[in-house]
């Protein structure tokens, strides 16, 4: 028997309109757990590395984590993988909400597309029956609104459905997944869903999950209930609102917003709007968010209700997450109140909140510049807010300026020309956008921003503190019940952490201890996305419920493996050392992974390389990124030493 997974996967290929249900070898999960693990297993078997993301042979996977649909609170990621039109590389965007738990409970763990549909139609997974079903009717539709015509039409008011809009029937390189109650936004997962011909996909699922040791297990979950409960009573002191709690951020119910609008360049910006945030605007602001928001709500088998349902009047409510409260309404210049309406408006056409905002933002900066002119902007409104509506119309439908724009700040700056490419000046890896800039480099920051493989900045943060707290007794205070970190050792490193002096950022933490810190934080956000354990939970706050010492009883308890720390490093480094290989397969280098020039005003070149160097050191990779041959054999990977020795990857690239 299969515990806490369903051994199944379904297989639909689209060009031959042929659905499968595969069993899969419970010998992956061993190695991988589940979730992002086994969707790159699959990606790395069988999507050739030179595959283009719109080709038919791309795969687009939508996996459950392990615990996803078990009783684990706040297990409920769906984890949709694929290789990304904006970057190249492979992307892949987690969304909450109620999907994964539901397809679990259809029976299955993943479902796997490949080919592509010559109509754009939707898929119909009702437990073992699956269809394929006309969208024609659907053409056009807004992703929210498709969902509520799907469940109508199937007389199916529980059917979860995640859909694309406007802007992932047209392959708008930002489009997202949405989910009614969370969306896989970043990379352009969208899009490549609609290049397939998917409108969307629905589920109901009314099967049970098995679990090893039931018993055990409740009393975990209940052990987190508690903690949760603990945690709401303790909030964090000495830090941002935003740091105090659980969850993913908590935009709908914070309304002090200093840190986040006075503290960050946002959109394209250059500069930060210092003295933006006063005792009016924040006033102004609890009253819009209070007028539109209608009630908080959270994911499956979740407390801590993250979201909010939006009615503005006039429009049709939407569920607003996480920070497009503030992407749209910041780089516009403009007011919170435009940010809700405009965020409308995008959720139904189904774009990233990160990236669209940026690349409006982009173009009315070389409208400025007098690189874009009238002549490509015919009709453009005279204000920024109707100029942002004009740009995301055009954009989502790819017409005129709209079209070069829909491929993101450096595809689009490449086809302007006239200097452009100097306007696109928040990128890393090249194509993703990064939407602040800042002053003091961080150490632990700058590895995560230029080595991670998961979007910047969603959510990459974790377990320690991003700033050092200014008194020695705060933070003696703070590691007294600090019982999440992997080594006593980082409570010394963080109790030495001073905001000035010579144990300050950019020199401390030291190069070794930034490498280990950000060892620890990759280590929770890759079990999270295997085990598709909400961020918000896990790898994302300060002391939250699920971290190193406890997740190994969990997956003993739910799956029945014998799993301890030791082995669970073993897997997040065998999925690291995966991931990394994909894109390296694929072209990633060093060269890549430096951060917008700008990014921070102050640089440290010297410093910057030897962080990347012990970096690569520690993770067992060449001075050039790429894992070598011992690394991988050491965890089960030899077949990727293999082919890229074959490739010559490793054999010209190492020494
Ligand atoms: S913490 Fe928030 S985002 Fe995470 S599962 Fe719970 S409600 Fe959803």
């Amino acid at each position: 028997m299969r515990y806490s997974e369903t051994g199944f996967n379904l297989e639909i290929d689209l060009s031959r309109g042929n659905i499968e249900r595969v069993e899969t070898d419970p010998k992956l999960t061993e190695l991988h757990l589940g979730g992002l693990g086994t969707n790159a297993k699959i990606l790395w078997d069988r999507v050739p590395p030179a595959t283009d993301p719109f080709s038919p042979d791309n795969l687009l996977v939508f996996g459950t984590g392990l615990l996803c649909g078990t009783p684990a609170v706040g297990c409920n990621r769906t984890i949709v993988s694929t290789f990304s039109p904006q970057t190249l590389l492979m992307g892949y965007s987690m969304m909450g909400g109620f999907w994964a738990p539901e397809l679990k409970h259809a029976g299955y763990d993943k479902v796997i597309f490949r080919g592509k549909s010559p109509n754009l139609i939707y898929v119909w997974i009702n437990n073992d029956k699956v269809e394929i079903r006309d969208a024609s009717h659907l053409r056009g539709k807004g992703a929210v609104e498709t969902s509520k015509l799907i469940r109508q039409e199937l007389k199916e008011p529980n059917a979860q459905v995640s859909a694309i809009g406007l802007a992932g029937e047209n392959r708008v390189y930002m489009a997202s997944i949405e989910q009614g109650r969370s969306s896989a936004s970043r990379l352009g997962i969208g899009a490549v869903m609609g290049d397939k011909g998917i409108k969307a996909i629905a589920v109901r699922g009314t099967k049970d999950i098995n679990l090893a040791r039931p018993a055990e297990f409740m009393e975990l979950c209940n052990d987190v209930l508690k903690y949760i409960q603990h945690r709401d009573e303790n909030p964090i002191k000495n830090v941002e609102p935003i740091f105090e709690g659980l969850g993913s951020p908590q935009e709908m119910k914070i309304v002090d917003e200093k840190w986040h609008t006075t503290g960050f360049m946002w959109g394209n910006a250059r500069t930060r709007r210092k003295d933006y945030w006063t005792r009016e605007v924040e006033e102004k602001w609890r009253k819009s968010q209070e007028s539109v928001r209608t009630r908080l709500i959270s994911c499956y088998n979740c407390p801590m209700k993250c979201g909010a349902i939006i009615s503005v009047p006039g429009l049709s409510t939407y569920m607003m997450k996480c920070y497009s409260k503030l992407t749209y309404t910041m780089a516009a210049f403009s007011d919170l109140d435009f940010g809700f309406k405009i965020a409308q408006r995008a959720t139904e056409y189904g774009v990233d909140g990160f990236s669209t905002p940026q690349v409006m933002a982009f173009a009315l900066e070389l409208y400025d510049a007098g690189i874009l002119t009238d002549q490509d902007t015919p009709g453009m409104p005279s204000d920024t807010e109707g100029r942002f509506y004009w740009l995301l119309d055009r954009i989502v439908r790819r017409e005129g300026i709209g079209d070069i724009l829909a491929n993101g700040t450096y595809w689009a700056a490449q086809q302007i020309g006239k200097g452009a490419e100097a306007y696109a000046h928040n990128n890393i890896k090249k194509h993703e956008q990064l939407p602040l800039k800042l002053g003091m480099l961080n150490p632990v920051y700058f590895l995560m921003y230029c080595t991670g493989e998961k979007a910047n900045i969603t959510q990459i943060e974790g377990q320690f503190p991003q700033e050092p707290f200014p008194e020695r007794e705060q933070r003696e205070e703070f590691v007294k019940d600090w019982i999440h970190v992997p080594d006593e050792k980082f409570k010394q490193y963080f109790l030495d952490w001073e905001p000035r002096g010579e144990r300050a950022n950019p020199y401390y933490p030291t190069v070794d201890m930034a490498v280990e810190i950000v060892d620890w934080q990759e280590k929770m956000h890759y079990l999270d996305d295997a085990l598709g354990t909400c961020a918000g939970l896990s790898s994302f706050p300060l002391k939250p419920p699920y971290h190193i010492h406890n997740y190994p009883t969990f997956i003993s308890s739910a799956t029945g493996m014998d799993m301890d720390e030791a082995g669970l490093a073993q897997v997040y480094k065998r999925n690291r050392n995966l991931i990394r290989a994909i894109n390296v397969r694929r072209g990633l280098r060093r060269v890549d992974e430096k951060p917008p020039e700008d990014h921070w005003k102050k640089r440290f070149p010297e410093l910057e390389e030897k962080l990347l160097d012990a970096y690569y050191k520690f993770k067992g990779w060449n001075k050039d990124g790429i894992p070598t041959k011992e690394t991988l054999q050491e965890l089960d990977l030899a077949y990727i030493a293999e082919d890229l020795e074959q490739r010559g990857i490793i054999k010209n690239e190492q020494g």
